[in-house]
């Protein structure tokens, strides 16, 4: 596909999105983005770059392209995605809020929001921005063109600006909602994007044909309350006559929908199904002559080829889908479809890059740890100790994870054991919440891989005990039994316990004890929330859409307060809202009778009547396997046992994505020294005296000495 003085070898497109690593950490970033090559992107993007210093986004850890240094760091990540054959694409952006920046503090004084008088609008926090003088217009179109020249000079090939998400300077000159001048650059659609015009002349150009020139462009700002209305840009509205307007002026078009809160760009699986974006999206290409990028959670091959096919795109925009699977397109391209380890669309990784936090996924154990453990999503080395038979007790994400992985590294035998029927532990339970069904393939995709390792024997229907564990003949052991919800338990807010349910007696119910033990439910029911993601809030929608009357209560100050970084906990209270759930927060119950709660909620104690009562509070780890086989150890060395290991929520209760984590470090390192420990990792740190050698994995820097 062309793009400009550019052709892409693929329809492929991995389209910009923060990993938690920055120019700051470029090997991180390279090892990140080039896996993407290699698994078959054709374009791979970095992030979002911010392009000076009054827009520093610090403490997130995101790409700068300020000076020599930056462009030296992103010409290396640069050269290794184009290793692969891919080409490199950088998003600049000039960040147009206040901010929040720590390390470019004062530097911001333009006050960006490109407002009209002398006291700019409110945002929030008690700030308010400052209106841009002509001189300033022309300095930040200035900025633009010279990142733009730094892009080129790192090697980048495809240089996109962003005017999306209602975040960057294009963006909010654009849009009305933003934009209130009365100068030339105000009011009139012309005028507002004179701004874009303006910056898209200047820095083509400036760049020639050395580098293709694209807009990421915000096509729907999305209905009120979520978005901003008929204020905002409109996809039936301005935005194919924007397109249209600069269309001579790009080389290609990345279409996105959603504000500020680009959590509805991002949308998880429990409000957005495959090509969401669709009834935004597919009538603009029309209003172009240059290929154009959709994204929305694209997923499943077929979906992919019919948008193609039907003209909505040109190109396949992702991030997801190859944070979940760098493969992707490798997989597709060698027709291995039902390999794709598909996305389940939690959104955990987006919770990372919101917290700023280092990437992480909960079907891809190996994102992020490309370069500082080494690890490759589709590459297994035999472990040493392959000639071991080994036995992994409980098959929940972190089991099915580690027999995998074990398989993989040709492991002599594999015996994964579980207790019920079927393979998933919680996850079986956790996907009958509403909009988690697509959280299966979490199961599915480990389904069919352990069914093609031949070393791999599943067996159902088997509670092992101690006993049965030391007589089984497997030289390693391997628990992975698990955690369940406490009918107690501390909440982690008061530290009390809260045994005094007890006096509920039947009517106290756990989560498991509603979706997995199908136990009844009565027509009143109070969920007390102590877990703070998404099990308590998703209950409640489960029983209000099956006609309960449902109160949660809950200490924190947010039901489900995690939702927030993976960005769905707007919608989210929205639903339970139209559902009619009592939410309140700031509140504890106090004590229970045969039939009722005592709730203490901003100093005022009221009685609540109850038919039901669902504790989403500790969960509890089933580790008394564990501790049973680690307390018999003269038994273990006389029944030729060299090791017990124990992994996911059984260690302590944790995200899905940590207990597969779990599993797959402890397989990948089985061969280690003390495998019950992970290895050191690479840290990217500045070191005095350093050599290359103080980089690689097992390298003289990350030696402990003693
Ligand atoms: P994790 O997230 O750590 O994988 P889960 O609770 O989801 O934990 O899964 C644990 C699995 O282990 C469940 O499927 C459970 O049935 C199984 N299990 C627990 N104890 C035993 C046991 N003694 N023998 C076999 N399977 C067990
Ligand atoms: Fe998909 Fe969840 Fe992985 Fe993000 S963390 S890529 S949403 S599976």
């Amino acid at each position: 596909m062309q793009l400009g003085p550019k052709t892409a070898r693929n329809r492929f497109w991995q389209t910009p999105h923060a990993a938690g690593f920055g120019t700051e950490r470029p090997s991180h970033m390279a090892g990140y983005r080039a896996m993407k090559a290699e698994g078959g992107w054709g374009v791979v993007f970095t992030e979002a770059t911010s392009i000076a210093p009054e827009v520093d986004k610090s403490p997130a850890p995101l790409a700068r392209l300020w000076d020599e240094g930056d462009i030296r760091n992103s010409r290396y990540v640069v050269d290794r995605i184009h290793e692969h054959g891919s080409l490199a694409g950088i998003e600049l952006e000039y960040h147009s809020s206040i901010g929040f920046s720590t390390e470019g503090r004062g530097l911001n004084a333009r006050g960006v929001i490109p407002v009209a008088g002398e006291s700019g609008l409110p945002v929030g926090y008690a700030a308010t921005c400052a209106a841009l003088e002509l001189e300033d217009i022309e300095e930040i179109q200035d900025l633009h063109v010279k990142a733009a020249l730094r892009a080129r000079d790192a090697g980048f090939d495809l240089i996109t600006f962003h005017c999306g998400h209602a975040a960057s300077i294009l963006a909010h000159f654009l849009i009305p909602y933003y934009n209130t001048r009365t100068d030339a650059y105000g009011g009139s659609f012309e005028n507002r994007a004179r701004f874009a015009r303006e910056t898209l002349t200047k820095a083509r150009a400036a760049l020639g044909d050395s580098a293709a020139v694209g807009l990421r462009f915000g096509v729907d700002t999305l209905d009120e309350p979520l978005g901003i209305g008929e204020r905002g840009m409109r996809a039936h509205g301005e935005a194919p006559k924007f397109i249209a307007y600069m269309d001579d002026l790009v080389d290609y078009w990345d279409l996105v929908i959603g504000g500020f809160d680009w959590g509805l760009d991002a949308q998880s699986s429990r409000t957005a199904k495959e090509n969401h974006e669709a009834p935004f999206v597919a009538h603009l290409k029309k209003h172009s002559k240059k290929p154009v990028v959709n994204v929305g959670r694209f997923n499943s091959p077929d979906t992919m080829v019919d948008v193609i096919r039907s003209g909505q795109c040109d190109f396949i925009g992702a991030a997801r889908a190859g944070i979940s699977d760098p493969f992707l397109p490798e997989k597709i391209r060698t027709g291995r479809i039902e390999d794709i380890r598909e996305c389940i669309g939690c959104n955990f990784c987006v919770s990372r890059d919101v917290a700023h936090a280092h990437q992480i996924c909960t079907q891809n154990a190996t994102i992020g740890e490309e370069f500082r453990r080494g690890w490759h999503p589709e590459r297994f080395t035999q472990a040493s100790n392959h000639d071991n038979d080994v036995l992994v007790v409980g098959a929940g994400p972190a089991g099915m994870e580690c027999a995998m992985v074990l398989g993989k590294r040709g492991m002599r035998n594999v015996h994964l054991i579980e207790a019920t029927g079927q393979l998933g532990g919680c996850l079986n339970w956790v996907t009958k919440i509403p909009g988690r069904e697509e959280w299966r393939r979490l199961i599915e995709y480990r389904e069919f891989q352990l069914s093609k390792l031949n070393n791999v024997t599943t067996i159902f229907n088997t509670r092992l005990d101690a006993d049965e564990v030391l007589d089984y003949g497997a030289g390693l052991v391997v628990v992975a039994t698990g955690s369940r919800y406490s009918r107690a338990g501390l909440s982690p807010y008061d530290r009390r316990p809260m045994d005094f349910l007890s006096a509920l007696g039947e009517r106290l119910l756990t989560p498991e004890d509603v979706l997995e033990a199908g136990k009844p439910v009565g027509e009143r029911v109070v969920i007390i929330d102590t877990d703070g993601y998404f099990v308590g809030p998703g209950l409640a929608e489960y029983l209000a859409k099956d006609g309960h009357a449902v109160t949660v209560v809950t200490p924190a100050e947010a039901l489900g307060h995690y939702t927030k970084f993976t960005m769905e906990y707007r919608r989210l209270m929205l639903d339970l809202e139209a559902l009619g759930v009592d939410i309140r927060t700031g509140s504890t119950v106090t004590g229970a009778t045969s039939n009722g709660l005592q709730v203490l909620s901003h100093g005022k104690t009221s009685d609540q009547a109850v038919d039901s009562v669902i504790l989403v509070g500790q969960r509890e780890a089933q580790s008394g396997l564990y501790r049973e086989l680690k307390g018999r150890s003269a038994q273990l060395a006389e029944n030729g046992i060299e090791a017990v290991y124990r992994i996911g929520d059984c260690v302590r209760p944790n995200f899905i994505a940590d207990a597969v984590f779990s599993g797959h470090r402890l397989a990948r390192e089985i061969d280690s020294p003390n495998p019950a420990q992970p290895l050191p990792f690479v840290r990217e740190r500045r070191l005095i005296d350093a050599t290359e050698d103080d980089f690689v994995v097992g390298g003289r820097a990350t030696s402990p000495l003693y």
